[in-house]
């Protein structure tokens, strides 16, 4: 057996991997895990600066968690300044985005409002919606520095209370509160998953960032074509290799996949939470870690593709963009598809998604078909097909992305920027400013790159920033308190508008009765408000719904290595990697 491990080692050297690996005349090695756009970025980055990379993939597509949409809008350089730098680099063309995509809208009870309509039809609405945002950006401005929102004790205490409760304080009237839901939990998670420290922070991070930047382009093709961008300047990606273990030692790391072994000097680890946790570590990462990849909130976003022929709403239609309804159905728009026809992409989130799971996929697009229907007749004879994309039941990633719940910012706030010995983790979820977004993703992959490189020239790493040291992180209630502005004069005009004392405010009802989610509906354009047809049990119609797929939307050719291969025969019964290496040696590796 350990001949055959010698064996199996010599073989699949992808570098040499000694001490001396990193002698002047040898050329550096490393393996990205991950094929996500930070794991992309990372071996991208790396492989520019001389480095031998190697980039293993679990799936046999490249590009990770590319939405459904195939022409996805993007920022502007004040939003997404990396994403934009990456698409000038590769030379991707962008188009601008029709003026209409780019502020918000609202269907309440299936009619449609743009921002201006509601001020005008429904001002209550309207202007408790602009009470919810001033309290909102009052809040995100007792922020001084995003990197670090638990600066003092009162924030430290926000991050105890979840959205929902600080919701409540508001004290919305209904509808208003049914919008506001629907758009946290379509850009983030069901409001009382989310801490509300979180939630300030990312608005502090995007203030002055309006809706306009948010949405200024169009990226044909979306990300997955940023992907294949990266896909065409690396020399060495090997797909269908999803790595079960990871040995570090003092002289370099070996990645397993199944039986086979890997060696480089560092490595990035670019594949989410729930993926890493189930990849075998040696040494074991620490307790910390270890209950960050368990307890970690991923909000939950689903997505449903419905394909036409033909645009089958009216051309004055304005049912694109970002448009929140009040009945429990996620965010939807419509794009052109790329050859011709038309698209409608739902985005089911929160809770609303969670319930939705007992649905099979036809039978969800079965439901949805038949609201449609009700509104548009001729949908019927011109779909042609359906995808669905369910992220937070696929293992590879067990959520949509990163958001914080209630806690998780004082345990866990900037805990994956820190690389351990050889291994510098990248993904959405480790940036701090961007997490939960294509920015976010690349900008990981730029400073794992970076921190692979000052690795190597002998930086170590000091502990990340800490959130603050309050007494005894002050849970629940006493949070509540602390945040209700005990500590700080003022603060608590800043958390829920208004005076600093919390006065019920005459406005009438704060209690939400949202319908229940099931099934989703997509609401009708600026079509007049037809009643939602009730769940009768007719089946929507086309026979020619296509099976739902579940692979990236691409899938370019796995690039072979130059340098020997690993061998694939290796014994057949997993063998141990390399013997485990004693914490003297773990400690000389940081
Ligand atoms: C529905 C939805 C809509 C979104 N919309 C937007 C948007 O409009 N704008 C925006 O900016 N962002 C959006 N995002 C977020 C954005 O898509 C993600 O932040 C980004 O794609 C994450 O990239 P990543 O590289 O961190 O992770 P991933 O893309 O998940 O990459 C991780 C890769 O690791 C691989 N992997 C997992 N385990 C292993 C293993 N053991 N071995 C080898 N490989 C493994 C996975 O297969 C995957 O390819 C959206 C996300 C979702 C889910």
């Amino acid at each position: 057996m350990a001949a055959a491990w010698v064996r199996l080692c010599a073989l699949v050297l992808i570098g040499a991997s000694s001490a001396g690996a990193l002698a002047k005349d040898k050329t550096p090695t490393a393996i990205v895990v991950g094929g996500g756009l930070a794991g992309l970025t990372a071996a991208y980055e790396l492989q520019a600066k001389g480095w031998q990379v190697t980039l293993l993939e679990a799936k046999s597509g490249m590009g990770g968690r590319s939405g459904l949409a195939t022409s996805e809008w993007i920022g502007n350089n004040k939003a997404q300044p990396v994403l934009n730098q990456y698409l000038d680099r590769f030379k991707l063309e962008t188009l601008p985005a029709p003026e209409f995509v780019r502020t918000p809208g609202y269907l309440i009870d299936g009619e449609y409002f743009s921002a201006a309509d509601l001020a005008t039809k429904q001002p209550a609405t309207a202007e408790a919606i602009k009470r919810y945002e001033k309290t909102l950006d009052d809040l995100a401005r007792s922020i001084d520095d995003p990197l670090n929102p638990a600066a003092n004790s009162t924030l430290f205490a926000l991050d105890q209370i979840n959205v929902s409760t600080w919701l409540d304080k508001l004290q919305l009237p209904a509808t208003a509160r049914q919008l506001v839901n629907q758009q946290i939990r379509t850009r983030y998670d069901e409001p009382s998953r989310l801490s509300l420290l979180y939630f300030a922070q990312q608005s502090r991070v995007y203030r002055g960032v309006g809706d306009r930047d948010l949405r200024a382009a169009r990226l044909p093709g979306g990300s997955p074509v940023l992907a294949q961008a990266f896909v065409k300047q690396l020399k060495t990606i090997k797909t269908s290799s999803p790595v079960t273990a990871i040995v570090q030692d003092k002289d370099g790391v070996t990645v397993k996949v199944g039986a086979v072994g890997y060696q480089a000097d560092y490595l990035v680890l670019a594949v989410p939470l729930r993926a890493l946790a189930k990849i075998q570590m040696t040494p074991g990462l620490d307790n910390q870690h270890l209950a960050a990849l368990k307890g970690t909130n991923y909000g939950w976003r689903d997505q449903l593709l419905l394909k036409f022929k033909n645009p089958v709403w009216e051309s004055r239609a304005r049912m694109s963009g970002e448009i929140f309804s009040n009945a429990g159905l996620g965010m939807l728009w419509i794009e052109p598809a790329l050859k011709g026809g038309a698209n409608v992409v739902i985005n089911l989130s929160g809770d609303n998604a969670r319930l939705l799971q007992a649905f099979g996929d036809k039978q969800m697009v079965d439901q949805v078909l038949i609201r449609l229907h009700a509104f548009y007749p001729q949908a019927r004879g011109a779909f042609t097909g359906y995808e669905v994309k369910r992220y937070s039941t696929d293992a590879g990633t067990g959520g949509a992305y990163l958001a914080y719940g209630p806690g998780q910012i004082s345990k866990y706030w900037r805990l994956w920027e820190r690389p351990v010995q050889r291994v510098a983790f990248a993904g959405e979820h480790t940036d701090a400013l961007y997490p939960g977004t294509l920015e976010g993703a690349l900008r990981s992959g730029q400073r794992a790159a970076g921190q692979i490189e000052d690795l190597a020239a002998g930086k170590s790493f000091d502990p990340v920033v800490k959130a603050a040291p309050v007494a005894a992180a002050a849970a629940g209630a006493a949070a509540v308190g602390a945040a209700a502005g005990k500590d700080k004069p003022g603060f608590f005009s800043r958390l829920f508008g208004g005076d600093d004392k919390p006065v019920a405010k005459a406005e009438p009802v704060a209690k939400v009765d949202e319908p229940t989610p099931a099934p989703p509906a997509p609401a009708p354009a600026a079509a007049p408000a037809a009643p939602v047809a009730k769940e009768e049990p007719v089946k929507a119609a086309p026979a020619k719904a296509a099976p739902a797929k579940h692979v990236p939307a691409h899938k370019p050719p796995a690039k072979q290595a130059s340098k020997p291969e690993p061998v694939k025969k290796a014994a057949a019964k997993a063998e141990p990697v390399k013997k485990k290496p004693s914490a003297d040696t773990q400690a000389k590796a940081n």
